[in-house]
C-alpha cells in the first residue's frame, strides 16, 4: 500500500472529472488516498471528493489561491509534500498540471513522468506508461532513488469510478502562508463558454481543412451539442481561422483521449494523430478511402462530410431522444 498525494483541480468551484479519475484509481488500488484541493471558498468540495475513495482532504483554502498561478500553488502542494512525505503525488496532465508540476517536483528534487496514459501500483511503487514519438511507441517507466514518485496522467486514461455517497473523507485545514508570490490573478475573462474543452470531453468531434470555413463548423458544433461533445479542429483548420488555437489537437495543439474521437475531412497527418490515437474508439469520415487516418480508425465512412455529420446528428438525437 502506498501513501498517495493527488492535486486536485476546481474551477469555479467545480471539481474536474480527472481528479475522480486519479482517486479513484489510487483508491482502487487499496493506497492511503490524500488529496490536496486549492482555492478560495471551496470546503464544500471536500465531501464528493470523499465519495470517489478519497480518505484524507487537506483543504488549502486562501484568497490568494483564488486563481491559479504555478508561483502560489507550488508553494502549498511542495509544503505539504514535504510535511505528509507521500510515496506518490499523482497530477492531471491538464494545462495547470503540466505547468504546476515541474514546478513542484524541481523543488522537491524528484523526477517527473509526464503525459501518462497508464497508471499502476505494484507493492508501493508507482508505474507508468507514457507514449514516445507521437505515440508511435510507449515507455513503461519505473521510479528509482527516494523523494515521492509524481506523475500526471492524460484526462480520460483511467476511468471515472462510481461515486459512491455512503463514503467520506477525513478533511484537513491547511495553513496556507503565501511568501514571496511575485505573481497574481486579478481576474480571468472567460472565452465563449458552453461546450468542454477539448482535453476535458469524453467525446470530441473535430475538423479539419475540408470544412472550408468557419461558419460550416456550425455542423460540427449541432452534432456535438447533441451529446455533450467538445469541437476540435486540425492545425490546417486553425491556420486557416476557422477555429481558435484552443481546439487544435495534436502535436502542436492539445493531446486528447477521450472515449470517443470522431474525425470529420482529417486526413490523419502524423502530427493530428500525435494529439488523439490515444482515443479508446476512433471513427473517420472522409472522402478518400486510402487517407491515413483511416489505418488507426476503429470505424470509417467513406463519404462526403457535409452529408455524413447532418445525418450522424440526427441519429444522435434519436438514440438520445429514446
Ligand atoms: C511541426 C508541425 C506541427 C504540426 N502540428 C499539428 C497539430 O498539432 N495538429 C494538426 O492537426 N496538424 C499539425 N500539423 C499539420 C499536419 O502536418 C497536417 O498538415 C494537418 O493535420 C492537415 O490538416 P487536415 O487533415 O485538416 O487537412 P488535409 O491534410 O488537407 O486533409 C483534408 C482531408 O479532408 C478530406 N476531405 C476533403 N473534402 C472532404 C469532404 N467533403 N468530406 C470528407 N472528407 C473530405 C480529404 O480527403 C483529406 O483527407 C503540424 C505540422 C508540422 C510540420
Amino acid at each position: 500500500m502506498a501513501k498517495v498525494l493527488v492535486v486536485a483541480e476546481q474551477r469555479d468551484g467545480r471539481l474536474k472529472k480527472t481528479t475522480f479519475e486519479l482517486i479513484g484509481a489510487s483508491a482502487a488500488a487499496g493506497n492511503e488516498t490524500h488529496v490536496v484541493l486549492l482555492g478560495d471558498g471551496i470546503q464544500g468540495l471536500a465531501t464528493e471528493l470523499g465519495h470517489y475513495g478519497a480518505n484524507t482532504v487537506h483543504v488549502a483554502n486562501d484568497a490568494g489561491l483564488k486563481f491559479y498561478t504555478a508561483e502560489a500553488y507550488a508553494q502549498v502542494v511542495v509544503a505539504l509534500a514535504k510535511s505528509l512525505n507521500p510515496d506518490v503525488i499523482l497530477a492531471a496532465h491538464s494545462p495547470t498540471g503540466r505547468d504546476l508540476m515541474p514546478k513542484v517536483t524541481s523543488r522537491l528534487g524528484v523526477g517527473l513522468a509526464s503525459d501518462c496514459v497508464q497508471a499502476s501500483f505494484e507493492g508501493g511503487k508507482l508505474k507508468v506508461r507514457r507514449p514516445l514519438y507521437a505515440g508511435k511507441a510507449t515507455a513503461e517507466v519505473e521510479f528509482v532513488g527516494a523523494g515521492p514518485q509524481v506523475a500526471t496522467i492524460r484526462a480520460n486514461a483511467l476511468g471515472i469510478p462510481k461515486p459512491d455517497t455512503s463514503k467520506s473523507a477525513v478533511v484537513s485545514a491547511v495553513a496556507v502562508t503565501l511568501a514571496g508570490v511575485k505573481t497574481s490573478v486579478s481576474e480571468v475573462v472567460q472565452g465563449q463558454a458552453g461546450r468542454p474543452d477539448v482535453t476535458e470531453a469524453s467525446i470530441v468531434i473535430s475538423g479539419g481543412r475540408s470544412l472550408k470555413n468557419a461558419e460550416n463548423f456550425k455542423m460540427l458544433e449541432e452534432a456535438a451539442d447533441v451529446i455533450g461533445a467538445a469541437v476540435g479542429a486540425s492545425r490546417a483548420a486553425v491556420d486557416a481561422g476557422f477555429r481558435p488555437h484552443r481546439d487544435q489537437v495534436g502535436q502542436t495543439g492539445k493531446v486528447v483521449s477521450p472515449n470517443l474521437y470522431i474525425a470529420c475531412g482529417i486526413s490523419g497527418a502524423i502530427q493530428h494523430l500525435a494529439g488523439m490515437r490515444s482515443s479508446k474508439v476512433i471513427v473517420a469520415i472522409n472522402t478518400d478511402p486510402e487517407a491515413p487516418i483511416f489505418q488507426i480508425a476503429d470505424y470509417g465512412v467513406v463519404g462526403d462530410l457535409f452529408a455524413v455529420t447532418p445525418a450522424l446528428k440526427d441519429e444522435l438525437r434519436k438514440l438520445k431522444d429514446h
